[in-house]
């Protein structure tokens, strides 16, 4: 297989109006993307369905955090939901068509959007185009082995800015904390911020203790996740008292159960917490159900959107 026939080497990705194989994708150094680190991104799952029709897991939520994104940094969205929507699904088809992306195979849709490029300066550039970046690879969902016996992780302090619900692109803080856990020989790094719970360096963190679920509150110390609504929802289906609120340290290491979540991670239980065994050592009950509730509401949504296919074709005969 030449890097070209897959599309994890070289997805054809949207820049700035042009469809390019990623290997020829560039943008100038003057980028505040590079240079300040001054853009935002969305990470999206797009599940493969039901006769080759992608499903947009969660998208409208994912597309009201990339409007909310831009509009806390005072960059102009490049592009409404039904513009979005229609970009991802031409580098979809383009990934489909000529790079290899199988119909059957979930993919993860990366979007990123720079203030653009300008002379150097820390204020905004008055007039100037933001620079607009889509990436659709394969997604690797974690494996059944990892599901089933739970992910190591290894706790830090929360060095970050208190920024952490803008989705930046200025990832430093979270960069080191996946180091210090790849380093450890762990799945991810658990932060506290002056003893309270923040989250992981790339995902929500979530806390079971009697049968009651709990995370840290939406707030600017961390990053609301699109699986945090989720959650919730799934909590309430499933009959699990579910509390936002500050969590300690010594709770976190008294769980009965840890839970991370994120798009590409879906929910995974955490079983050893800085080499100590979380409650029993083995996923639990309500990882269980949590992740049995998540499966159902992505069938969900590839019904829905399979139904919406079928409508447009009656809409079509009978037009
Ligand atoms: N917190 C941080 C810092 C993250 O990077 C992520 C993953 N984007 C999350 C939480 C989880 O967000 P989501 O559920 O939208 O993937």
């Amino acid at each position: 297989m030449t890097a070209v026939d897959d599309v994890s080497h070289d997805p054809i990705v949207y820049l700035n109006g042009e469809l390019v194989p990623l290997s020829e994708a560039r943008v100038p150094v003057l980028d505040r993307g590079f240079i300040f680190g001054d853009g935002i991104y969305e990470v999206a799952p797009l599940y493969a369905g039901h006769a080759g029709r992608r499903t947009p897991f969660r998208f409208e939520q994912h597309l009201a955090r990339l409007a909310r994104s831009v509009g806390k940094i005072g960059i102009a969205n490049p592009f409404d939901d039904a513009g979005w929507r229609s970009l991802i699904a031409r580098v979809v088809a383009a990934n489909e068509a000529h790079a290899g992306l199988r119909a059957d195979q979930d993919a993860i849709a990366y979007i990123q959007v720079t203030r653009g490029v300008a002379k150097r300066g820390h204020a905004f550039p008055a007039g100037i185009q933001p620079t607009v970046f889509v990436m659709v690879t394969p997604l690797n969902l974690p494996s059944e082995t990892q599901r089933a016996q739970g992910v190591r992780c290894v706790t830090a302090e929360d060095r970050r800015w208190l920024n952490c619900d803008i989705k930046s692109v200025s990832l430093l803080g979270n960069v080191l904390m996946a180091q210090y856990a790849a380093e450890n020989d762990a799945f991810e790094t658990i932060q506290f911020r002056d003893g309270v719970l923040t989250e992981g360096s790339s995902s929500n963190v979530w806390v079971v203790k009697d049968g009651v679920l709990a995370a840290p509150p939406r707030s600017h110390k961390i990053l609301e996740g699109i699986r945090y609504g989720l959650i919730e929802a799934l909590a309430q289906e499933c009959g699990i008292r579910f509390e936002a609120r500050e969590i300690s340290e010594a709770e976190l290491r008294a769980a009965d159960e840890i839970i991370v979540s994120s798009a590409t991670k879906e929910v995974l239980p955490v079983t050893q917490l800085d080499g100590q065994a979380v409650g029993k050592g083995r996923p639990g009950a309500v990882f269980a159900a949590l992740y049995a509730g998540y499966q159902r509401a992505k069938a969900k949504e590839a019904q829905h959107a399979q139904q919406g296919v079928e409508n447009e074709s009656r809409e079509n005969i009978t037009a």
